[in-house]
């Protein structure tokens, strides 16, 4: 699947559950330059997640901020990513990398899919 595939797939589910979700990354032709105008480094999807149905960490919280950077196989963060990474968790704040069926496991993992 591509990034663009990806993206769209985890929109999709996170819909499903029930979050609140933002995109922010446009997919753009490679020769673009004319870009957003975003500072590099900001990921393609933030999102709160809803309290979980089926119990997990998160369970007394009534929601969970995430960010999402969306990558395809072999993907990997840019220096001004891995920045953004850090100060997010730093601050106490979930940050994903990757594609749809790792956000699955992930998510299943806090309570939100059987
Ligand atoms: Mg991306």
């Amino acid at each position: 699947m591509t990034e663009k595939q990806e993206q769209a797939s985890i929109v999709k589910l996170l819909r499903l559950i029930g979050a609140a979700v933002y995109v922010l990354g446009t997919t753009r032709k490679r020769t673009d330059f004319h870009g957003t105008m975003q500072t590099p480094g900001i990921p393609d999807v933030f999102c709160y997640l809803p309290r979980p149905k089926h119990g997990g960490e998160y369970q007394v919280w009534g929601y969970l901020p995430m960010w999402i950077e969306v990558k395809a196989a072999k993907g990997r963060l840019s220096p001004a990513q891995v920045r953004f990474r850090e100060l997010t968790q730093a601050a106490g704040v979930r940050y994903y990398v990757g594609g749809a069926d790792g956000l699955a496991v992930e998510l299943r993992a806090l309570g939100y899919l059987r």
